[in-house]
């Protein structure tokens, strides 16, 4: 017999299996809102009560892609306002979870697709856990990445399932895990490979073989199976009274390194665990997970997370102003470099046949290398097999030739900095591309319409501007130039997001929105050390600011311009001073490249590197100079939000709250500071008040920009 309820359906099996289905029509995927969870249990009840119900399979209908359940629904933790209401019903939560836990009638989760957050602490809640390998299952409890910690018991239960040191690392990282080694780690029982089918239905769903592994163990479940997990050696190791004391000590000497003292969640999250580990589940929920969720649920910082997160959201689904109809098939890549090799290995990964350009066999086989090493890394987290593994390396055609780019529908060109060589090589593109071919330049500093001064299909043009390390960082802008097509737009936006990343569209100008901010800086660091400030102090202060925090370690600006490479910030350096005397280099840096050897870094093996102070001293009379932290702070901040606001008035992008997550995803700007925009507005004295005290003190690169 099947009913339906507003986001559920379920199905008496003749063998006394309920199949309970989660269809939330309302949302392209099933979350857990207050209202659905109370539904949820009234579902359950009828099973309880129903003397012809033995056992419970909970599954998801959503096949399109597939989801399980992806979590709490954050319009609602973004709504709390009230500690002690919060607290009230997540202690109903954890009844209902309790009550499902102790019920006679065992329940099985069969999951394929995203089981995050509240979805994943629901299946833990389950009596066995079957999920299949489809390419979307995960799961993960991302909660801390809002500022929270898991509220519906995930502290309490995921510990006694995995283990203490996989648990904390789950729950304190807030990283996904993919189903071979939630497999592993016993966070999953049965494992199956997942078989395509065109719909889920309640109707037939028990064909699907997950489901009919499902139900076969809620039958024998209901027989008397035992289903205690299998406390396994490393797990019974960890709770060891010593061993025990040791590692939660390591998971908060690790969140403190990472994180310093600026995210508490993770920190309040091992209280969480270890203040409830001896307790039963619901006692541990209750008196030790329930409070330190609504304590942070209420504050700032949460608010601040999740007001990024549907920022992200909204990048994420970029509308343009036409629909690109343009099906790309085949992507060239222009420069087998750094970035380019990035490029390439991404489009292939995503399935694009791709084309890698490089001027010489041996740059092309580097370029091949470090894509297979990159790759190799999917294969070895068991995120892909080997077949796949092949076919991505497969899918990358290396060339020398133009003539391999007749047929292209868009190419992206990352060769070096210089305007002259990227000028050439978009003629020598036009000479042999069809004339719809789009051409897509990954320039740092260069604008479009510089480059394609000269091109025959000026509309076709456009930057898409990825970051490094391509893996990591999410961002990618797209630069538009006056001449740009709304067509060529859509095609470079649809792109970036099959990519995966998040699409911000920017007016063209000189190192687009981030590097152009960022320059600012940069900049300022290098003054800072020719003006004899030492590199760790400057260093110091970004990191105590809180810079880069985000990506797992702080990193001030001369660490970052040894990451980027001298040459290339000097480029871009170079390149941006045609916005004005306010990015300013030092002849200093030009030192630093030396023609005998590789160029000078800021540091060396974790200290600062002593050759460049002696060729400061020698070459240009450094002396040491002390200036206090809140000043240097100052001094690198606020010309970043100088440059904001002056990209906000010539419309580089169109409003604050994008140069807040430009600025988190391409240039580290910490989260927990709310972004730059409104970090800026927060501020007791004001910014502008600030830049001018600044300038008069050291200079009118620190005039501020007054609208
Ligand atoms: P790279 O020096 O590592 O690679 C450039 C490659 O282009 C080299 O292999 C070179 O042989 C090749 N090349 C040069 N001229 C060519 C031509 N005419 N045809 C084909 N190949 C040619 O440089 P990179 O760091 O990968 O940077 C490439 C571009 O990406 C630059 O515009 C840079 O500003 C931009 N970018 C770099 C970073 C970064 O962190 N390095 C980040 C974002 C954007």
């Amino acid at each position: 017999m099947i009913k339906t309820y507003r986001t559920f359906k379920t199905r008496l099996l003749e063998n006394g299996v309920i199949l309970i289905g989660f269809d939330n029509q309302e949302k392209p995927v099933n979350i857990l809102s207050e209202r659905i969870l109370k539904e949820f249990w009234l579902v359950m009840l009828e099973a309880f009560e129903d003397k012809k119900v033995k056992a419970i399979v909970l599954t998801s209908l959503k096949n399109n892609p597939p989801s399980f359940i992806a979590g709490a629904d954050i319009n609602e933790i973004k709504r709390i306002t009230n500690e002690a209401e919060c607290e009230a019903f997540v202690s109903l939560v954890h009844k209902m979870f309790r009550d499902m836990e102790q019920s006679k009638k065992p329940t099985v989760a069969a999951i394929e697709g995203v089981c995050l957050g509240g979805g994943l602490e629901l299946a833990l809640a389950c009596h066995w856990r079957v999920a299949t390998d489809h390419p979307s299952t995960l799961f993960g409890l991302p909660e801390v990445t809002l500022g929270i910690i898991p509220g519906f018991g995930g502290t309490q239960r995921l510990p006694k399932l995995i283990g203490l040191p996989s648990a904390l690392e789950m729950i304190c990282s807030g990283k996904n895990v993919y189903p071979y080694k939630a497999m592993k780690l016993g966070l999953v029982n049965d494992l199956v490979s997942h078989a395509p089918v065109d719909e889920r239905k309640i109707e037939t769903i028990e064909k699907e073989v997950f489901i009919s592994i499902a139900i076969q163990r809620a039958l024998e479940l209901a027989s008397g199976k035992k289903t205690k997990p299998k406390f396994g050696l490393k797990i019974r190791l960890a709770s060891w009274p010593v061993l025990k004391k040791y590692t939660f000590w390591k998971a908060r000497d690790d969140i403190k390194k990472s994180r310093k003292n600026f995210y508490p969640a993770p920190l309040l999250a091992v209280d969480a665990v270890e203040d409830g580990f001896g307790k039963s589940v619901y006692s541990g929920s209750v008196e030790n997970e329930a409070p330190i969720v609504s304590k942070l649920a209420v504050s700032s910082l949460s608010k601040n997370l999740i007001h990024f997160h549907f920022g992200t959201e909204d990048l994420k689904h970029t509308e343009t102003a036409v629909k690109s109809t343009s099906q790309l098939k085949t992507v060239g890549v222009l420069g087998a470099g750094l970035m380019g090799s990035q490029i390439a290995g991404n489009l292939s990964e995503k399935g694009f046949n791709v084309l890698m350009k490089d001027l010489k066999p041996e740059f092309l086989s580097n370029g091949l290398k470090r894509i297979a090493e990159n790759e190799a890394k999917d294969l070895a987290r068991r995120v892909i097999t080997k077949p796949e593994y092949e076919q991505r390396l497969l899918r990358v055609y290396p060339t020398l030739n133009w003539t391999d780019f007749k047929n292209v529908d868009l190419a992206i060109e990352a060769i070096k900095e210089v305007l002259e060589w990227k000028q050439q090589l978009l003629t020598e593109f036009e000479n042999v591309a069809r004339s719809d071919a789009v051409f897509a330049t990954n320039t740092s500093s260069h604008m479009v319409s510089e480059i394609a001064k000269n091109a025959k299909n000026k509309e076709r043009c456009i930057a898409m501007h990825f970051f490094n390390p391509l893996r990591a960082m999410k961002l990618v802008e797209i630069g538009v130039a006056d001449f740009t097509s709304p067509e060529t737009v859509a095609i470079a936006v649809s792109l970036a997001k099959k990519m995966g990343k998040l699409p911000l569209v920017v007016k063209d100008c000189p190192g687009f929105l981030v590097n152009r901010i960022l320059s600012r800086y940069l900049v300022e660091s290098i003054l800072m050390v020719a003006e004899g400030i030492p590199i760790q102090n400057i260093d110091k202060a970004a990191k105590n600011f809180g810079m880069a925090i985000d990506s797992g370690r702080t990193m001030g600006p001369l660490e970052l311009i040894d990451y980027v490479g001298i040459e290339t910030c000097i480029h871009v350096i170079e390149s941006l001073k045609k916005l004005g005397p306010r990015i300013q280099g030092h002849p200093f840096i030009a030192d630093m490249i030396t023609k005998d050897t590789k160029p000078l870094r800021f540091w060396l093996n974790g200290k600062e590197n002593q050759a460049v102070y002696q060729m400061l001293q020698n070459q240009h009379g450094w002396i040491k100079k002390k200036v206090s932290e809140s000043e240097l702070t100052d001094r690198l901040i606020l010309p970043m939000v100088d440059e904001a606001s002056r990209c906000l008035a010539e419309k580089i992008v169109d409003s604050p709250d994008k140069i807040d997550l430009a600025m988190l995803y391409g240039a580290g700007f910490p989260a927990f500071r709310g972004g730059l925009m409104k970090w800026a507005l927060s501020q007791n004295v004001s910014t502008t008040v600030r830049l001018k005290s600044l300038s008069e003190k050291l200079g009118p690169r620190f005039e501020p920009f007054l609208a």
